[in-house]
Formats: structure tokens, C-alpha cells, sequence
């Protein structure tokens, strides 16, 4: 799956072409460890995260710059120009399979030149520490010869960086055991590179390389944060909302298609059947005793969910269920929930605490969107007593005065599917 890049010479008066290293250009590096690990599958994850990878950069506009194989690593051409490059960076700092980035100096493979780009990265992170109002006051070289024609070896050309590198920062030492900055060069055949940044990606896999998943989302705090955990893990999600209009408003809608942007955000786009459940839940509220209200609710949820995944090629729901927070999230009640469904459902917050939550949900910028006051339709009938100990033949007897034979059809039929973008 290797490729070559056009060697540095070929491109220096081309876009990619840097300032200040002359001969230079900018490259990302991307690390994509996870996907290192899954033996013969290997081929297909690689597939998998270069197309997202290609995808996002089409998305932000940059859909011709390179992207080739490097050593189990992906080589990305990048603008010369500040702004630009910090639009690339972003928007791969998005796709889900990339645990780091850094940005890189591609030289010509002659000494002169490695040292004008291991100069060029020191200083790129001494301006990034400074900026983080955390000054660097150490560094390290760490130099690779791959191409063993080069002429100096790795320990000399260490010894011969680090003197330059120290001539031009006279002001910062040298510490080989936990430097402030390790400042990294590899010699290959075609071109050396440096680098000495390196920002977080957010791991996982790439998306669609674990299928496809129906996620519950409502207008909480909890449901995105456990679709963009389940996406991390590679699940292409769309999504489904119950909306029980006019009970509930035209804002909750618009809250909810405004959460799945922001999922978009992460993914490039995202389908959210929005169904009609006002009929089912006002069923419920006159048909069911009170405290199973809920419960009976979220059964219907569950049924209408895996009908849609069925349709979908969806292979399982997510939903943000987590222990203990409301009565329908005892082990209990969700046991007397899961009868409904056969496919997996996952339940990606399903132990952590809110407070983690919500760090999640401010990190991924789905927490303001979230907060908003416009109930959904979880908020309507909510009786002062919910049962926390449903019993399953009890919640079936209450069920068996509902027409669902009609009813949930017809929920189905007045579905409609949106489809946002970022
Ligand atoms: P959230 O913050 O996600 O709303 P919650 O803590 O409020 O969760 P519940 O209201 O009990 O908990 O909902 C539990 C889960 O059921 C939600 O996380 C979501 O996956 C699903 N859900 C609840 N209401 C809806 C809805 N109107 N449409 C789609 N899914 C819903
Ligand atoms: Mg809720």
C-alpha cells in the first residue's frame, strides 16, 4: 500500500512549499496505533481511515492536497499558509482511527537541510509551548537514519543536530531523559523529515469500519455523547428522534437536528429520522397505569428503533442509558426494556458518572446545544411515581390494551428522514 509522495525538489515552488526552510514543504504525519494491531484486517481498516481521511479534507476544502502511505503511517500534504494549515489540522484532528498528528518538515536529504528543518520544528514547538504559557527550557534530538547511504549514522547526526540546534537556542539545555521538546528527524531515501509537535487525535476507528448503528437521540445531555462514543469506535450512526408534536415544540425539533450537526461535525453528515410519536404516547397516558408510563414509553422506542435499524442495515441501537440516573435506568427496568429487542443495544455511558459526561459533552460541543430548555417528549406524563421494579408480566398486561398493530405502523409511516451537515 505504499506510494510515493513527489520528492521535495519536485514540489518546493508548489502550494505545499514553505517559508522559511528553503526546499522545504509541509507535511502532517498522522498515527493511527489501534489499527496497527488488527492483523489480516489490517488492509481493510487502512482502506477504511485513508477514505475518511480523504473525505475531511475534502470537507474543508483542501480535497487536493496528498495523502500516501508513509512506514504504517499516512503522509498528508499541507498548506504553506498559516491559516490553512490550522484548517487541515482540524479537520483531521476529527477523524475518528487517528490517535496523533504532527505537523512536519519534508527537506531534501542533505545535512544542511535537515538542520534548517529540525530548526524549523524546534521553533514550531517553542511558539506552541510559549503560547500554552508553558515555556520549554529543554530539548532532545532523536535522529533515524532509514536510508543507510546517508552519511552521517543516527548517533552522529544526533550529536551534530543537538550542537546546531543548541548554537541557535543557546538559552535552552539539553536533557536526554525527559526533554520539554524531543526534536524528531528521519532520513529516508527521497526526503528527511522533522518534526517535534504532536497534537491528539481521537483514537478509536475509522468510521464505518465496525457497520452501522440506529442511535436514540434525544434533546439531553447524554444521548450525542453516546453517539460519538459509539462512532469512535468506527459505527456509522444515524439517527432517531421521537417527537411528539404539537406537545412538544418546533425548537426541541430543531435542538435535536442542531445536536446531530455537531455529530456531523465529526462524521461529514448524518440522517435523523425524526418520528411521530404523539399517537403512541397519548395511547400510553390514557391506556397504561401511570408508573409504567415510561417504561412502556421506551419499549415502544425500542420496537420502533430496531424496526428502523432493520430497514437501515443497522446492526444495532445506542442510546445514552446510564445506571441509576432516572427510573427507567435501574437494572430492573432495563432488563424489562431490552425484552423488546433482539439486536445489541449499546450503551456506551452506561457506568460513567455525569460529571464525566458532561466534560464529554462540553469537549465534543454538544453540552450548550444540550442545555437548552426545550422539552422533549420524555418530559411529557411523567408520573410523580415511576416504577424503578417494573414487573414484565405487569408491563405486558398494561401493553395488551394498546392497538400497536396500528399504532406503530403507522408511527413508522409518518417518519421522516432529515439529513444534516456539519
Ligand atoms: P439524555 O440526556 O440522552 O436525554 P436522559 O438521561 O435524559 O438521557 P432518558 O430521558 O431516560 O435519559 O433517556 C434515556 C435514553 O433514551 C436517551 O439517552 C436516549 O438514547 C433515549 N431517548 C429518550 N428520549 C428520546 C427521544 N425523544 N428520542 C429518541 N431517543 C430518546
Ligand atoms: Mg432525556
Amino acid at each position: 500500500m505504499s506510494e510515493r509522495l513527489p520528492s521535495s525538489a519536485a514540489r518546493s515552488s508548489g502550494p505545499a512549499a514553505a517559508g522559511p526552510v528553503p526546499g522545504a514543504r509541509r507535511l502532517l504525519l498522522l498515527r493511527y496505533g489501534e489499527i496497527g494491531l488488527k492483523g489480516k484486517n489490517r488492509p481493510g481498516f487502512e482502506r477504511q481511515l485513508r477514505l475518511r481521511v480523504e473525505e475531511a479534507l475534502a470537507r474543508a476544502g483542501f480535497g487536493d492536497v496528498e495523502v500516501a502511505w508513509r512506514n504504517g503511517r499516512l503522509l498528508v500534504g499541507s498548506p504553506a499558509e498559516e491559516e490553512a494549515r490550522a484548517a487541515v489540522e482540524r479537520a483531521l484532528g476529527r477523524v475518528f482511527g487517528i490517535v496523533s498528528l504532527s505537523p512536519v518538515w519534508g527537506v531534501p536529504p542533505a545535512p544542511e537541510a535537515i538542520e534548517g528543518a529540525a530548526l524549523a520544528a524546534l521553533e514550531e514547538a517553542l511558539a506552541e509551548a510559549a503560547s500554552r504559557g508553558r515555556p520549554a527550557r529543554t530539548f532532545k534530538v532523536e535522529a533515524r537514519r532509514v536510508d543507510k547511504r546517508f552519511p552521517l549514522g543516527s548517533l552522529e547526526m544526533n550529536a551534530r543536530l543537538g550542537g546546531f540546534l543548541h548554537r541557535a537556542h543557546p538559552e535552552l539545555g539539553v536533557d536526554v531523559h525527559a526533554p520539554d521538546v524531543r526534536v524528531q528527524v528521519e532520513v529516508r531515501e527521497r526526503e528527511a523529515y522533522a518534526f517535534a509537535l504532536t497534537l491528539p487525535g481521537p483514537g478509536g476507528l475509522p468510521l464505518g469500519s465496525s457497520g452501522r448503528a440506529v442511535l436514540l437521540l434525544s434533546g439531553g445531555i447524554d444521548s450525542p455523547v453516546a453517539g460519538w462514543m459509539a462512532m469512535r469506535r468506527g459505527i456509522e450512526i444515524e439517527a432517531v428522534h421521537f417527537e411528539s408534536f404539537p406537545y412538544t415544540s418546533e425548537q426541541a425539533r430543531e435542538k435535536v437536528l442542531e445536536l446531530a450537526r455537531i455529530l456531523a461535525g465529526w462524521s461529514g453528515e448524518m440522517t435523523v429520522h425524526v418520528v411521530h410519536f404523539t399517537d403512541i404516547q397519548t395511547a400510553i397516558y390514557r391506556e397504561a397505569p401511570a408508573e409504567l408510563g415510561v417504561i412502556l414509553m421506551r419499549r415502544a422506542m425500542f420496537r420502533l428503533a430496531e424496526e428502523l435499524a432493520r430497514r437501515r442495515g443497522a446492526l444495532g441501537t445506542v442510546t445514552g442509558e446510564n445506571v441509576g440516573q432516572v427510573a427507567s435506568q435501574t437494572l430492573e427496568s432495563m432488563g424489562v426494556i431490552n425484552r423488546v429487542t433482539t439486536l445489541p443495544v449499546l450503551r456506551p455511558l452506561i457506568t460513567m458518572d455525569k460529571s464525566q459526561i458532561i466534560e464529554e459533552a462540553r469537549r465534543i460541543g454538544t453540552y450548550e446545544t444540550s442545555i437548552l430548555p426545550y422539552a422533549d417528549c420524555c418530559s411529557l406524563f411523567v408520573p410523580a411515581h415511576p416504577a424503578t421494579r417494573p414487573r414484565l408480566a405487569e408491563v405486558e398486561g398494561a401493553e395488551a390494551r394498546i392497538d400497536w398493530e396500528r399504532l406503530l405502523p403507522e408511527a413508522l409511516e409518518r417518519t421522516v428522514a432529515v439529513s444534516v451537515r456539519p
